[in-house]
């Protein structure tokens, strides 16, 4: 393998994100390939004896199995690293895998979490059934009030993980006090960033700990393949979360970090450009609706915290429409060019309804508690002539009664 400066951290660190997202991490082998090649291949093989066993004591460096190392997989963290800002990354099969590892990894028995309540269905599922199985208790909060952190802190406290922009609640936490308050107590903030990405806010740089994606979304950009990735300082990530992931095996499949790392390339213009269509087309919805959510709209309670921590709005927005579900699914069901689905961050416009699909599973009292109500809409604007997303959103309105 050739190392090329997109290997080199003191090189590449002074490049501005949109080289970084082309060239960040890059590799080549003899060939000289110009695209990143995706070496397919579980194991690897030796010339002799000692090479493997140096390898295997951690005294000469080498990949030695794809749950420890690929090629691939490894240009894919070095180039999610260096756009998050972080010393460290590994690459995860999805996003959940991402945040299971990334909480799993670094609590135990006895320890506490406060987490946001408004979160994506899985996420909030985590918090609610799966760590108090292992005797690890969670306090769901209001994440928009600052003053709610603060109030669930306990001794045992040892993780604030939440969503910024939420999901479907497009709540914005203000990730400097948060974070800020997290350190003083010596607390690990995981932020969950999917939605807004490194090319519109980096937690890191606002004092978080760790970072976790869904790389399914934004990142793949092209709804192909599901991807994960946690970034956060080598330390957490070699003494806390490698240990965890060489032994559980949550690993991307080197395919899907290929695609995701040609996804890369095109994030920052794909993620401005469908930020500029979300506000276009959510300016246009707007009035016709009874309440429409979108942290770069005056209307967001959070506009001024969101205009000042994130580049852009992002391309997600959500509404509500005053009929309730049949209201909402009436509206869906007259889409004639956005798609009826519960995928975000794909090029194309996708819409659904969180209360009867991604929210379904968290029970009707917790969809209540998130703030989910029967009436709310979901829309991922994509890459379409916004005029051309309008236009459909118009006459569904209209099919619907609105
Ligand atoms: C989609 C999503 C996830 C889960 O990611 P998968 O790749 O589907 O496993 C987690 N958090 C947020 C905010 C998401 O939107």
């Amino acid at each position: 393998m050739k190392r090329t400066t997109g290997q080199d951290r003191s090189i590449t660190a002074t490049w501005r994100p949109a080289t970084q997202a082309v060239r960040g991490g890059t590799w080549r082998s003899e060939m000289g390939e110009t695209s990143e090649a995706l070496f397919l291949t579980s194991g690897y093989s030796y010339d002799d004896a000692a090479t493997v066993a140096a390898r295997f004591a951690g005294e000469a460096e080498g990949m030695t199995y794809s749950r420890l190392q690929n090629p691939t997989v490894q240009m894919l963290e070095d180039r999610i690293a260096l756009l998050e800002g972080a010393e460290a990354c590994r690459a995860q099969a999805s996003g959940m895998a991402a945040m299971t590892t990334a909480l799993l990894c670094q609590l135990s028995a006895g320890d506490h979490v406060v987490a946001a309540k408004a979160a994506f269905g899985s996420c909030r599922w985590l918090i609610d059934n799966l760590l108090p199985r292992f005797g690890i208790t969670g306090t769901t909060i209001d994440a928009s009030e600052n003053a709610a952190w603060e109030a669930a802190i306990r001794p045992n406290t040892k993780v604030f993980f939440f969503e910024s922009p939420a999901n479907p609640t497009m709540d914005v936490v203000d990730l400097e006090f948060v974070c800020t308050l997290a350190r003083a107590h010596g607390i690990t903030t995981v932020v969950d960033n999917a939605f807004a990405t490194s090319a519109l806010q980096r937690p890191l740089d606002f004092g978080a700990d760790v970072v976790a994606y869904s790389a399914t979304k934004m990142m793949d950009g092209q709804g192909r393949v599901l991807a994960g990735a946690v970034c956060g300082s080598a330390q957490f990530i070699n003494d806390k979360l490698l240990p965890f992931q060489r032994n559980t095996g949550p690993n991307i499949a080197p395919f899907n970090a290929w695609v995701v790392l040609k996804g890369l390339e095109t994030l920052d213009l794909r993620i401005h450009r469908q930020s500029e269509n979300a506000l276009k087309v959510a300016s246009f919805v707007e009035p016709r609706v009874a309440r429409l959510l979108y942290p770069w709209l005056p209307s967001h309670p959070q506009y001024a915290l969101a205009v000042k921590q994130m580049k852009a709005g992002g391309s997600i927005f959500s509404l509500e429409v005053p009929g309730g579900r049949t209201q909402a699914h009436a509206l869906l069901d007259a889409l004639k060019l956005v798609d009826i689905s519960n995928n975000i961050g794909d090029s194309r416009s996708l819409m659904c309804h969180p209360a009867s699909t991604t929210h379904h599973g968290v029970g009707p009292e917790t969809r209540a508690d998130m703030g989910v109500t029967e009436g709310m809409l979901r829309l991922n604007v994509g890459l379409e002539d916004p005029d051309d997303v309008i236009e459909d959103l118009d006459q569904a309105l209209k099919a619907a009664g609105l």
